[in-house]
């Protein structure tokens, strides 16, 4: 049976990361001190460096990909929730190089901001809670 989450109000955020945070740290820090459990995130800035995951689907793991220069965060879409009753923010990013190439994929420890601007949609109400999913190996609603 499919879960769904239904929320009755919202709060907004419009906020931005500072130079030399780590992207996905300091979206679930801001999480954390805004009382934000669930959900959904949009942002656009620059990297200094950047990694980004594929999910290899027959290994059932990540591959990291990693970008030792400055790229555009041309999109980070994503959501917050939890696991292990820790906020969880699950995230996928578009990086553009300098020939505005774009690579794309999940968002991984070890991308260090440049500038991150991002919006916040926090949902009051049920936190939706990452469980294993053995369908796929992941840690899923
Ligand atoms: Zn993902």
């Amino acid at each position: 049976m499919m879960k769904v989450f239904s929320f009755e109000s919202q709060r907004v955020f419009l906020a931005r990361l500072e130079r030399g945070d780590d992207l996905v740290e300091g979206l679930v820090r801001f999480c954390d001190e805004h009382g934000v459990r669930a959900g959904c995130i949009q942002g656009l800035g620059a990297v200094e460096c950047g990694a980004l995951g594929y999910y290899d689907q027959d290994a059932g793991r990540y591959d990291t990909m990693r970008f030792d220069q400055g790229m555009e965060i041309a999109s980070l879409v994503g959501n917050v929730s939890s696991k292990d009753c820790q906020t969880f923010v699950h995230a996928h990013l578009v990086l553009a190089d300098e020939k505005r190439r774009c690579f794309g994929g999940h968002l991984m420890p070890g991308c260090r901001v440049f500038a991150c601007e991002f919006t916040v949609w926090a949902f009051d109400g049920e936190v939706p809670e990452r469980m294993p999913d053995p369908a796929t190996g992941l840690a899923l609603w």
